[in-house]
């Protein structure tokens, strides 16, 4: 059969699998199909590089294992990785750049364990995705390679700073990526593009390999269509990894077991029967835009009709968690980037005169706007005289937002609430306004702040309420306890049994306006 003429290949991760495992559609036929795609679609700027040649040699390969017999789930699933996950250059022919001019062209020597782990079960890498520079940033304009879009309108920004990957998965460029979540990052794109995403426990995934901001705070994740895909990756992406010294010594986890167990109590029309939702009240501001809480709110009416119980909690620091994250993320960020220094990785000034005018022309030239103007607070607040007052209270403030979350799971299973104040905003705005972009990031913080796994959900789609940003996607965020991965996707599953918002595509909404016109 021809690829090319039927949309097999832009079936999601769990359904191509299947495809390909009766035989409908060969990996190297869906991987043919969608470098085409990417290549057509190259003014969403949801790519940063692409190698066709190294992800078809994949793709025969997986081929051939399917035909011996020799597949698992993954086998021949074509993926794609944020630009900040290592990519071996010898065997992959991808560079790896964090999105900065810093490390423009820059080969890895290696592969990060959630690439490598991603290859061995089978996977085959299409390429990189942009992200803002060194993943700092709400909207993806921070790259130093051009801003990517959203899918759904693309005059707006697609989040960030997994907005390649967002961008990429909601056009169905690809069935999943990777991305990497430090402060919201893998469920504000998420939110914004309409697909689903989780960000692990802190330590569940190996940080090896991927560029550092926070370290204390960075963790990657997957991104895709639904949590029964998103389940899929984490279990072959996370698990224990001596090259992490923070990696969570922990069995590995089958998240799709998980993700279809059922819970006591539950019956078929109430699967989340007897579970406790809990709902911050500081989460429903009076200032959350109308058709984000209306979405949300009907999100949770379904969650309602499933079983769970809502439960109004309070979780009092939340606004507390802006200064303090962006305190102790800049801090860590000022540290991990001194490696950037012009002798040891990446960019170098071609004219300086002493050594430390080359430290000086290289990080000017290196680094973009946003990424300087943290690495001045981080060595600011990290300064003598100015460490207590800024850094240590910072710290204090994280560790009273993570025992809150303690009181509050006394209450309920999980959390609930909106991931980000309003829908993706247009290319441009809060782009001369750095705080404004921080201020949105108010709903992520927290979990990220407390180590606590989150993800985003499609919970339907802003009204008319929404003014010009109506029909925009619009994700639920579900906080569990530390390693509740499991009953998240869990409960992402059950609602997406129930709703049909994840399987919307872009694509299919512009067909139906146009029909109906
Ligand atoms: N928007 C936040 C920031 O700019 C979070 C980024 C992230 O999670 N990588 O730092």
């Amino acid at each position: 059969m021809s690829a090319a003429n039927s949309s097999l290949h832009r079936l999601g991760v769990a359904a191509l699998s299947q495809a390909m495992a009766q035989g409908r559609i060969t990996s190297v036929e869906a991987t043919q199909a969608l470098l085409a795609d990417i290549g057509a679609h190259q003014g969403l700027g949801a790519f940063l590089a692409v190698n066709a040649d190294a992800a078809l040699a994949q793709a025969r390969q997986a081929d051939m294992h399917r035909a011996a017999g020799r597949s698992a789930a993954l086998t021949g699933v074509p993926v794609a990785h944020k630009d900040i996950f290592a990519t071996r250059f010898e065997t992959s022919g991808l560079h790896t750049t964090a999105g900065s001019k810093m490390l423009a062209g820059y080969a890895s020597p290696f592969d990060a364990t959630v690439v490598a782990r991603l290859q061995q079960a089978g996977m085959v890498t299409l390429g990189k995705l942009n992200c803002d520079e060194f993943a700092m940033g709400s909207a993806n304009q921070n790259s130093a390679f051009g801003p990517a879009r959203n899918p759904w309108d693309l005059q707006r920004v697609p989040g960030g700073s997994s907005g390649g990957s967002a961008a990429a998965v909601a056009a169905r460029l690809v069935p999943a990526a990777t991305g990497t979540d430090t402060g919201g990052s893998i469920r504000q794109p998420a939110s914004f593009t309409g697909i689903t995403g989780i960000k692990p426990t802190y330590g569940v995934c190996s940080r090896y390999g991927l560029v550092a901001f926070a370290s204390s705070l960075d963790q990657a994740g997957p991104m895709a269509r639904s949590a029964e895909d998103c389940a899929l990756l984490l279990s072959a992406m996370s698990g224990f990894d001596e090259r992490d010294a923070t990696s969570a010594q922990r069995p590995a986890q089958d998240y799709t077991a998980q993700l279809l167990a059922r819970r006591p109590g539950a019956t078929a029309g109430q699967p989340l029967a007897g579970l406790r939702i809990g709902l911050p009240q500081e989460f429903f501001p009076v200032a959350l835009s109308a058709g984000v809480a209306q979405a949300v709110r009907d999100a949770l009416a379904e969650l309602e009709k499933l079983g769970a119980v809502l439960v109004d909690v309070s979780l009092p620091r939340t606004e507390l968690s802006i200064p303090v994250y962006y305190l102790i993320a800049p801090a860590e960020a000022s540290s991990n980037l001194s490696r950037f220094d012009g002798v040891k990785f990446g960019h170098r000034a071609s004219q300086y005169g002493d050594l430390e005018d080359m430290y000086k022309k290289t990080r000017a030239e290196g680094f973009g706007p946003e990424v300087q103007r943290r690495i001045m607070i981080g060595t600011y607040v990290l300064s003598h005289g100015y460490y207590d007052a800024y850094y240590l209270q910072a710290q204090k403030l994280r560790r009273m937002i993570a025992d809150d979350f303690q009181a509050v799971f006394q209450q309920c299973d999980i959390i609930a609430g909106p991931v980000a104040p309003s829908v993706a905003w247009k290319l441009g705005d809060k782009a001369d306004d750095p705080l404004q972009s921080y201020l949105a990031d108010i709903f992520t913080l927290p979990a990220s702040l407390a180590g606590l796994p989150g993800m985003s959900v499609p919970a339907g789609f802003a009204g008319a309420a929404e003014g010009d940003g109506a029909g925009m996607p619009v994700g639920l965020q579900l906080i569990g306890n530390y390693f509740d991965e499991g009953l998240l996707l869990h409960t992402a599953h059950a609602l997406q049994q129930a709703t049909d918002h994840h399987l919307r595509s872009p694509q299919a909404a512009a067909r139906q306006a146009q029909e109906a016109t």
